[in-house]
């Protein structure tokens, strides 16, 4: 087994541009909306604070509600 003895290859330093708070604040204000919405139809989703009527979003989040420790049944 031949071991190499070409000196190794220089390491390149790639500078990343710094991401400026401005550009992303309002996706992160989006996606927190985002998820406290699906927050809600997960969580709370349900009984007398079910904003669409019957069992159709509760029946496909339960899985979700039981494994997020959330009270159901
Ligand atoms: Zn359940």
């Amino acid at each position: 087994m031949a071991q190499s003895t070409a000196a190794p290859a220089p390491i390149t330093k790639v500078a990343v541009a710094p991401l400026p708070l401005k550009s992303i604040a309002p996706w992160a204000v989006f996606f927190g909306v985002l998820m406290l919405v699906l927050l809600y139809f997960v969580g709370a989703e349900q009984g007398a604070t079910s904003v669409l009527s019957g069992e159709g979003v509760h029946e496909w989040v339960h899985d979700a509600r039981h494994l997020l420790g959330f009270p159901c049944h």
